[in-house]
């Protein structure tokens, strides 16, 4: 087994070898086979790559933001120029549809420019002079770098929540230790390649693979770090928050969610299955923000569910670079067992199944399941109240707006949600009742590196994206003296 020199740790400007040669195996989830070894981290190089962004810091914290925005934007240029050969690595890795993966790429560029003019920008709020009501005191806010973050990401979308973390962390001055997850680090291994493409100064981005025992763990407990940012499950967000508690570290949390997606008596039935089907089996529902409950007016119940059934019969199932493809594999093995499992305990309380449910036919290896439909789910089902993370959508009717909002609502996560109706102002009003971070209208679920992430409840702390995304990277300081 040969690691490959950008499959090892980037430390300091450098990729370096793990010290204990361990070594994670990166499988193609679409064939089974492993398609690299990468380098596994020991606490020893987490500390290394600690004391890296530490001392990198002292001198990137004290650039200007255009001199930073600068690297910003030579980086979305260099994943421009290679835009290709990271989407098909990216395809390759997490098994998504090479069209999704040519989206993600696209995404994370947009995020490297927007973070890039939010870098300048922020050149022009320094030293800000505040409205006092006092007249005898003078007072002006500063913005200033908390640090060095570790940023720790899954696997669901490489390089677009790694962008929408260090891209920002990056703007506000602050130097980065990055996980990656240890299903899907290729791609992200390839930041490190281009931060040495554009001349990033050494140690002001590190990035060192391994697990969450391992990496994970030792990464939020250092002392060395003062800021993390953790995209992940909410299992493992606790224990995050618990280990920067010890040491009253700034946390930043994007965890799961059960979202709803709710439509009503008058949506367009065709247009209203393309965005319920966008909302669940894109990416193979491996997403956070995953529209996995579906709500439906009882009267138009029966044709939605009729059209919903057949379009998702005729989806097409196949291996990243398949023509036509339009859903991969589940990205891992743990992830492919977990979906099963959940789909077994729905046919062990008899729930009912309008289409899908078993492992797809067809295909001799790779994590293949039918995209699944369970219909008149208990509200207080576990399919019905539990993330599942794959391509199974669960559905109730509705008969009232009201009933509609509280069902919806009935949920301990408040990430995303979906609303489709032909009138705008019930939609607006519905959107303002809704406890979610992110509300579509009619629509596939796009996001804009302009407006927020983040969710409400038990989906997490903090907002990525826009503004905010930045802000979690900054301190606020304020200087105040007698005029
Ligand atoms: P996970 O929590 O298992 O792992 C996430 C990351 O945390 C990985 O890099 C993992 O190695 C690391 N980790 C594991 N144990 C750790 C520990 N003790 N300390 C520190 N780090 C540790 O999640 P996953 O399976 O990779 O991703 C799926 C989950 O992520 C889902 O719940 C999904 O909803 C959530 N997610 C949320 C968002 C969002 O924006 N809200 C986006 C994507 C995914």
């Amino acid at each position: 087994m040969e690691i490959q020199p950008n499959h090892q740790l980037f430390i300091d400007g450098e990729w370096v070898a793990a010290e204990q040669a361990n070594h994670l195996e990166v499988i193609n989830p679409a064939t089974e086979q492993v398609i690299a070894h990468v380098a596994a981290a020991s606490s020893a190089e987490v500390d290394r790559a600690v004391c890296a962004a530490r001392n990198a810091f002292g001198q990137w914290c004290n650039t200007s933001g255009r001199q930073r925005a600068e690297y910003l934007r030579a980086i979305a240029r260099q994943i421009e120029l290679r835009a290709a050969e990271l989407a098909a690595l990216s395809s390759l890795n997490n098994g998504k549809p090479l069209f999704e993966a040519e989206i993600d790429i696209a995404d994370a560029i947009a995020c490297w420019d927007y973070y890039a003019d939010q870098a300048e920008l922020l050149d022009t709020r320094q030293n800000s002079p505040v409205a006092l009501a006092a007249t005898d005191y003078q007072s002006q806010t500063r913005l200033e770098p908390a640090g060095v973050a570790a940023l720790i990401v899954p696997w669901n979308f490489p390089f677009v929540t790694t962008a929408w973390k260090v891209a920002p962390a990056l703007a506000a001055g602050c130097c980065v230790v990055l996980k990656p997850s240890e299903i899907t680090p290729l791609l992200e291994l390839e930041l490190g390649v281009i931060a040495q493409q554009v001349g990033l100064p050494a140690g002001v981005i590190n990035i060192i693979c391994g697990d969450g025992i391992n990496v994970g763990a030792p990464l939020t407990s250092h002392p060395g770090v003062d800021k993390i940012s953790f995209t992940g499950s909410n299992a493992v967000g606790e224990k995050v928050m618990q280990s920067a508690a010890t040491q009253m570290k700034s946390v930043s949390l994007e965890l799961g969610g059960k979202s709803p997606m709710l439509v009503f008596e008058d949506a367009d039935i065709d247009a209203a299955v393309e965005w319920i089907m966008g909302g669940i089996f894109y990416n193979c529902g491996q997403m956070c923000s995953a529209t996995s409950r579906l709500l439906v007016a009882e009267s138009i119940a029966q044709p939605l569910l009729q059209r919903l059934k057949q379009a998702t019969e005729a989806l097409q199932l196949g291996g990243a670079f398949d023509e036509g493809v339009q859903m991969g594999p589940l990205t891992s093995k743990t992830q492919y067992q977990r979906v099963l499992e959940y789909i077994q305990q729905g046919r062990d309380s008899g729930l009912q199944l309008l289409t899908g449910g078993n492992p797809a036919e067809g295909f001799a290896q790779g994590y293949f399941i039918e995209p699944t439909i369970f219909t008149d789910v208990p509200a207080d089902h576990p399919l019905w109240r539990e993330e599942i993370f794959g391509p199974v959508l669960c559905v109730r009717s509705f008969s009232t707006e009201e009933e509609a909002i509280e069902l919806a609502n009935d949920s301990e996560f408040g990430l995303a949600a979906g609303i489709i109706s032909a009138d705008p102002s019930r939609a607006q009003r519905v959107a303002e009742q809704l406890q979610a971070g992110h509300i579509w209208i009619n629509s596939l679920q796009v996001v804009f590196a302009e407006t927020s992430w983040g969710g409400f409840k038990r989906s997490g702390i903090g907002r990525e994206l826009g503004p905010w995304g930045m802000s979690a990277y900054l301190e606020v300081k304020h200087i105040t003296q007698p005029t």
